[in-house]
C-alpha cells in the first residue's frame, strides 16, 4: 500500500527558496490534520506521548537538510533505529541533489588515521561503522561481489565503489620518521599499518620516492568513489523504506526535495526533528550564522590520466599514496591529485574555471612530484572543487560539531532542530558512526548519547 498515493522515494522539485511545497497530499501538516492527531507540545512532552501505546499516532515526521555523506547516514540510522511499529515519514531536503556538496567531489581517501598515522579520536568505532555503511551500499548494487578480498570482479572494473588497495605514506623526512614510527605501533588490528622499506613499498608502486627506506602501508584503507557511493546508499534507504513498509508493520516513506532551504522557521511545527547536514553552508543559515565556530576551506582536486603513448601503467593493485597531497588512483591510467587548501573561501561551486585547475594543478604537481615523481607524465584532464567546514583543532583532534541546537533557533519550538556538521576533511570516517549517534540521540531526543567532547563546542557558541 502506498500511503498518500505516492511512491516510495519520490524525488520532488519546488521553487529555490519558496514556502515549503509539498503536494497536498503529501504535506505533513495535510496528514495530520486529516488524522485529527497534530499534536503541538514541547519536544520532551512529544516523545513521551510517542511512548504511550494507548493514543493513537500521528506519522513521525524528520527533515534531513542536506544530502551528502552526513545527510545520508543520519537518514540510513534514523529508519534503522525508529521504532518499527511507527509510520515514520523523512523528507530530504537539497539544492543540488545528492552528493552535491562536498561529499560529491571528496578524493575519498578513507583511513582511521592522522596525516602522521596517529590513531584518530574514537577511530576504531568511526572505521567500524563506517565499514558497516560502505558494505550496505556495495551489496546494494552488487549483491554478489561486495567484499574484503583484493583481486575479485567489483575491484577490476573502472566503476567501483570501493576500491580496496591499500593506502601508502612514505616518510619523507627524518623527523617524519621518527613520529610515524611511533603513532604506527598503535594501529587498529582492523585497519593495520606495516612499515616497509624502499625495495618493497616500490614492489606495490614502482619509482615510488622513499628518501628514508621506509615507507607505512596501510592495507586496509580504501578508497571510496564517493558519488556512487552515495547513489548507492540512497538507493538502500529507499529500499529499506520499502523493506520495513512490506513487514506489516509501521509504513515508512522517504522523500527527497531538490529544494534551498534559507532558514530554519519554515520547518516550524510540521516536522517532529529537523537535522542539519548542510556541510559549510549550515553557517549561511540565519538562525546559525556567525554562530558555529567553523571555518571555510575551498579544495580542488586535479583529475589526471595517463597519455596512452605514454608511460607505464599504474599497477592494478598499487595502491592510493598520501604523503604532503595525495593521489587517490581510480584505476591504471587514470587518478585525482588532491588537493588545495583555500581558507576563508566560501565558494562552494564543484566547477572548477580553466584558471583555477591551472593554478591548482601548478600548485599541486610539485608536491605529487616529491614522492611519486612519475606524475609528470600524466596529463590534467579535468578538476573539480568542494567546500570544507573545518571545526575548531581541540585536544582530541579537529572534532565534528554534533548536538541540539534549538536554542539557537527560537525559544519553546515545536520542532526539535539538531546539528551535524563540521566534518572538515575526514567526513567519510566520521560519517557512518557520528551518524548513528545523532540518528539514535534524534529517536529517543536524547542529546546525553552523543558523547560530551562533540557537543561541547555549544558552550562556547551559546
Ligand atoms: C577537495 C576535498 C577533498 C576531500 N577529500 C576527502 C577525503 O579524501 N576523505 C574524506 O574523508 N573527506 C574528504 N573531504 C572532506 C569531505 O568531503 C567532507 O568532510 C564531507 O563531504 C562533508 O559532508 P557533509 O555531508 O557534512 O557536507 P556536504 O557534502 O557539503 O553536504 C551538504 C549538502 O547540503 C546541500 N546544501 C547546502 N546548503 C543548502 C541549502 N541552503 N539548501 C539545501 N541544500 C543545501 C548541498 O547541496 C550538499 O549536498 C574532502 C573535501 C574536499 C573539499
Amino acid at each position: 500500500m502506498e500511503p498518500h498515493g505516492l511512491t516510495h522515494g519520490t524525488i520532488f522539485n519546488s521553487n529555490v527558496c519558496s514556502k515549503m511545497l509539498l503536494p497536498a497530499a503529501a504535506s505533513p501538516m495535510g496528514h495530520a490534520r486529516n488524522c485529527g492527531l497534530y499534536f503541538r507540545k514541547t519536544p520532551s512532552l512529544l516523545c513521551s506521548i510517542r511512548s504511550s501505546s494507548s493514543l493513537p499516532r500521528r506519522p513521525l515526521r524528520y527533515a534531513v537538510l542536506g544530502a551528502g555523506f552526513a545527510g545520508l547516514s543520519v537518514v540510513w540510522h534514523l529508519l534503522q533505529h525508529s521504532p518499527k511499529e511507527l509510520h515514520l515519514r523523512i523528507d530530504i531536503y537539497d539544492e543540488v541533489g545528492i552528493g552535491g556538496g562536498a561529499s560529491g567531489v571528496s578524493g575519498g581517501l578513507l583511513h582511521p588515521y592522522s596525516p602522521k598515522v596517529k590513531l584518530l579520536w574514537r577511530g576504531a568505532d568511526c572505521w567500524k561503522e563506517c565499514m558497516k555503511l560502505l558494505h550496505v551500499a556495495e551489496t546494494e548494487v552488487c549483491p554478489n561481489e561486495s567484499n574484503t578480498e583484493v583481486g575479485k570482479s567489483s575491484q577490476q572494473c573502472d566503476r567501483f565503489i570501493v576500491r580496496r588497495r591499500g593506502i601508502m605514506r612514505p616518510a619523507m623526512s627524518m623527523k617524519n620518521l621518527n613520529v610515524l614510527n611511533d603513532n604506527a605501533q598503535n594501529s587498529l588490528a582492523s585497519c593495520r599499518i606495516e612499515t616497509m622499506d624502499e625495495d618493497a613499498a616500490q614492489k606495490l608502486v614502482p619509482n615510488l620516492c622513499v628518501p628514508f627506506n621506509s615507507a607505512f602501508y596501510m592495507p586496509d584503507a580504501v578508497n571510496v568513489h564517493p558519488q556512487r557511493y552515495l547513489q548507492a546508499l540512497f538507493l538502500s534507504c529507499k529500499n529499506l523504506v520499502k523493506e520495513l513498509s512490506a513487514s506489516g508493520l509501521g509504513v515508512k516513506e522517504l522523500f527527497l526535495h531538490k529544494k534551498s532551504i534559507c532558514g530554519l522557521r519554515e520547518f516550524e511545527g510540521e516536522y517532529d526533528a529537523v537535522i542539519i547536514c548542510l556541510g559549510a553552508k549550515a553557517d549561511m543559515l540565519p538562525e546559525l550564522s556567525g554562530r558555529l565556530p567553523l571555518r571555510t576551506c575551498r579544495g580542488v582536486i586535479a583529475h589526471l590520466q595517463l597519455p596512452d603513448n605514454l608511460g607505464e601503467d599504474y599497477p592494478e593493485l598499487g595502491p592510493s599514496i598520501l604523503s604532503d597531497g595525495w593521489l587517490a588512483i581510480q584505476g591504471t591510467r587514470s587518478l585525482y591529485m588532491g588537493s588545495t587548501w583555500d581558507w576563508k573561501s566560501r565558494n562552494s561551486s564543484p566547477i572548477v574555471h580553466e584558471d583555477e585547475a591551472s593554478k591548482a594543478f601548478q600548485e599541486l604537481l610539485p608536491k605529487a612530484s616529491t614522492f611519486y615523481p612519475s606524475i609528470k607524465n600524466w596529463t590534467l584532464t579535468g578538476a573539480r572543487a568542494g567546500l570544507r567546514a573545518m571545526p575548531p583543532l581541540t585536544p582530541l583532534g579537529s572534532l565534528p560539531l554534533l548536538g541540539s541546537v534549538n536554542d539557537f533557533v527560537a525559544k519553546n519550538c515545536t520542532t526539535r532542530y539538531w546539528l551535524f556538521g563540521g566534518l572538515g576533511s575526514r567526513g567519510l570516517l566520521y560519517h557512518g558512526w557520528l551518524g548513528k549517534l545523532i540518528a539514535q540521540a534524534v529517536v529517543s531526543c536524547n542529546e546525553q548519547l552523543i558523547p560530551s567532547e562533540l557537543t561541547s563546542w555549544k558552550k562556547a557558541s551559546l
